[in-house]
């Protein structure tokens, strides 16, 4: 280990990017941008977190936000309970202490939302302390490097990667911070964990690493054993398991059909049109006639099938089989249920839909 720290910190000062989050050492927008990274690219993340920070840029805007107003920021991101989370943990850091984001690493552990990667990451890049961090980047880049076959996952692994964390950042707590960086950095802790973070990204990638360009390389057990394809030992994930839904946008008089969803189910609190789970190996298509009638007691004049919806929940594999339909009128005779309401196109376009009704409402907005 004693020669690698300086050389990941060498590389990390030459190779370094330039992301929007780097240009400031203040936990609030460093928290922000790690859980908006939980299993999203970096690309996709700063249009995201440059919106955030515009909108609540700070821990009091955060906790003072309509939850609606977080929720329509997120929109599209996914893992819907993060960004519930930053708000609890917002409300929690302006009643606790003060609106001052803690410094200390059990305190940061201690809010929603947040794990021993997350502290470790936060205290680590804004304060400097030696606070080790395991995401899967650095799982990658270790298990490699020390050749070690065993499932990260596992307990015996799990403990001795982070004990090689814990010894890499312990030992740049006594180096001094890198200079020449294009961004400020709190010492040589934060750039150590971060050029880490950032080999993982860039040349130990998990599809053929760029060894020649590591500089690590010639330290390296699993490209000294050829073995860098199949570490890390990560036992595949269980099979996902298919779901087929009905979904209707339903129009009258410049008025469209949502609902919320209720509190508790996945994507709480965001909005959608009605739809509808279907039996999976049907051996006919539905008859949206008769679901519509079915679950909403409405007749529609017209239903048109627009281009299905393919998307992903946690291990779900779900096929939304969209329908535009249009209504004479607003049914007057019956209650509105399941929190639904009618909306014109602009509400609509302000509420926070779930991903896949997003790309729904997308799809009608292009065809009108
Ligand atoms: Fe990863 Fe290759 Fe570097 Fe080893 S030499 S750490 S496998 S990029």
């Amino acid at each position: 280990m004693t020669d690698l720290v300086p050389r990941l910190l060498d590389w990390f000062n030459r190779a370094a990017r330039r992301l929007p989050w780097r240009q400031t050492l203040d936990p609030y927008g460093i928290w922000i941008s790690e859980i908006m990274l939980q299993q999203t690219q970096v690309k996709t993340v700063i249009p995201y977190w440059q919106r955030w920070m515009q909108e609540l840029p700070d821990v009091r805007a955060l906790a003072h936000a309509p939850p609606e107003r977080v929720l329509k920021l997120w929109e599209g991101l996914g893992y819907y309970s993060r960004a519930r989370n930053l708000q609890k943990a917002a409300r929690i850091i302006v009643d606790q202490h003060r609106g001052r984001f803690p410094n200390d690493w059990a305190e940061v552990l201690a809010l929603p939302g947040i794990g021993r990667y997350t502290a470790g990451a936060i205290t680590s890049i804004a304060h400097n302390q030696p606070a080790p961090i395991l995401d899967g980047n650095v799982i990658r880049v270790l298990t490699r490097l020390f050749g070690l076959g065993g499932d990260p996952r596992q307990k015996a692994t799990n403990r001795r990667l982070w004990s090689l964390a814990t010894a890499a950042v312990n030992q740049a707590a006594r180096l001094p911070a890198p200079s020449g960086l294009p961004f400020p950095v709190s010492g040589a802790c934060s750039a150590l964990n971060q050029s880490l973070m950032e080999l993982g990204a860039l040349v130990c990638t998990p599809k053929l690493p760029r060894c020649p360009e590591c500089p690590l390389h010639d330290s390296c057990q699993a490209r000294a054993t050829g073995r860098a394809g199949q570490l890390p030992n990560l036992r595949p994930r269980a099979k996902a398991t298919e779901r087929q839904q009905i979904a209707f946008a339903l129009e009258s008089r410049g008025r469209w059909l949502v609902r919320k969803r209720p509190a508790g189910s996945v994507n709480a609190h965001l909005w959608e049109f009605p739809s509808f789970e279907l039996p999976i190996r049907r051996s006919r298509n539905p008859d949206p006639v008769e679901v519509l009638h079915r679950e909403l007691r409405i007749r529609a004049s017209s239903l048109t099938p627009l281009p299905m919806i393919r998307h992903s929940i946690t291990r779900y594999r779900i096929t939304v089989t969209p329908f535009l339909g249009r209504l004479t009128h607003i049914p007057q005779d019956q209650p509105l249920v399941d929190g639904q309401s009618w909306h014109t196109a602009p509400e609509i376009e302000a509420l926070a839909l779930t991903s896949a009704h997003r790309r729904l409402w997308r799809q009608i907005t292009h065809h009108r």
